[in-house]
């Protein structure tokens, strides 16, 4: 197939008011997401895009629906876009914001947590009325229920991260609330994988869908990814000489726990690291806090667990350390899909264990991709050295695998 320049929004059938909107937000070129999905969505398609974050997919269907949401107006919600945690639900509508700057289009975010006057407020912003929703399931549902929200003349519905929502058990909440919705209406979903529950839910909600694959499961060409072999003792003051050894101004480490992420936010803050953890132990006003100095980068690191991190769209991140191998491979690229956005160049470094070998084969296989192992610095003693067996599955005593040998001091 011969190399396609990417397409300049200006050859989109958009208004001047939304160009205007992409030229203030710095969007030239559409990425291939955007390429592909735009003209579908105008044309009026369902659609069914797998593709991960960090490839454009929020402006790929966020940008056909606000241009078409000006076409017609009307107080009452048209357009409703489902996703997986709140921080995603107000990144979206950051976006949102950004893109109808000059359009006149309202939208409300709505997601549960914080005190007792967010729901109020949410209540009061469907009085006045809005265009577009961007909702958790859970809160919308509890709007629904009480009737403070009117869907009836809703034209579009999104679902953004569908295999997260349904990782995440939210499965039921998001038939109930499509029961709530009109039969006759534009189908969006979003996901970063298609297991078979994915494509049974597509085949219940979307009519005569449009399909995009976007080469999935791989990262970015553009993430140098990197691994170190270290006994879980060896992991903080490695992660430490990492961070010293380059003037980083953006990282974003993982842990597999919430209370793994409290207890390397001590150490680090001990060491004189500006380092900080979000966690579902912090109410919605810490947690924004928190995002917000990293993302104004007066906060270099930060420290966070799957569902909390994910979908954190925060530019200019520039190294992801995963200071325990996910568990599960595709969250491997989740995580690592958080630096290197918008074609920048970032670093992805995983910590393997003792016990992470397997696990970490596995990610391997899914991208197709051996990632370099490295050593840890001498100082902090000996490596583990690589087994690839799963843990308890029959290694030598069945217990402990993934690793032989005992870390040791070198002198
Ligand atoms: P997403 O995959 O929707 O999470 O987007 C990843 C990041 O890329 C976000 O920070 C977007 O603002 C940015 N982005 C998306 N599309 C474009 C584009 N066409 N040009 C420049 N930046 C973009």
């Amino acid at each position: 197939m011969p190399y396609l320049l990417p397409l300049n929004f200006h050859e989109f059938s958009f208004t001047d008011k939304l160009l205007d909107g992409l030229d203030a937000m710095g969007f030239e070129k559409a990425t291939p997401i955007q390429e592909q999905a735009i003209p579908l969505v105008l044309e009026g398609r369902d659609l069914i895009a797998c593709a991960q974050t960090g490839t454009g997919k929020t402006a790929a269907y966020l940008l056909p629906i606000l241009s078409k949401l000006t076409q017609t107006e009307g107080d009452k919600v048209r357009a409703l876009i489902i996703a997986p945690t709140r921080e995603l639900v107000q990144q979206i509508d950051q976006q949102v914001e950004g893109f109808a700057y000059f359009l006149g289009v309202s939208s409300i975010p709505v997601f549960g947590g914080g005190d007792g006057s967010a729901y109020e407020q949410q209540r009061r912003a469907f009085d006045t009325g809005a265009d577009l929703v961007i909702a958790t399931p859970g809160r919308l549902i509890s709007h629904l229920i009480s009737g403070t929200v009117d869907m009836s003349a809703l034209e579009f519905l999104v679902l953004d991260e569908a295999d997260r929502m349904l990782d995440m058990g939210f499965y039921e909440d998001i038939e109930r609330i499509i029961q709530k919705l009109p039969t006759t209406r534009q189908t969006l979903l979003f996901s970063a994988t298609m297991p078979p529950r994915i494509r049974d839910l597509a085949a219940k909600i979307l009519k005569d869908p449009a399909q995009i694959s976007l080469a999935i499961s791989k990262p970015a060409a553009n993430i140098v990814q990197q691994s170190y072999l270290a006994y879980d003792t060896q992991k903080t003051p490695l992660l430490q000489k990492i961070l010293s050894s380059s003037d980083f101004q953006s990282a974003l480490i993982f842990t597999s726990t919430k209370d793994k992420a409290k207890s390397l936010e001590k150490e680090m803050i001990r060491s004189g690291f500006e380092a900080r953890a979000i966690h579902s132990d912090l109410d919605q006003k810490q947690r924004e806090e928190v995002m917000l100095a990293f993302r104004n980068r007066q906060l270099k690191f930060l420290i966070g667990t799957d569902i909390v991190s994910r979908g954190i769209d925060v530019d200019g991140i520039e190294l992801v350390v995963n200071y325990d191998v996910p568990p599960d491979p595709e969250d491997y690229i989740h995580r690592i899909g958080r630096t290197a956005r918008a074609e920048r160049n970032g670093i992805a470094i995983t910590f393997i264990s003792d016990k992470d070998g397997f696990k970490f084969k596995k990610i391997e296989e899914l991208i197709e991709k051996e990632i370099p192992k490295f050593q840890v610095p001498a100082s902090l003693g000996e490596s583990p050295v690589l087994s690839t067996r799963p843990v308890g599955g029959g290694g030598r005593g069945g217990k402990g695998g993934g690793f032989k040998g005992k870390p040791k001091r070198r002198n």
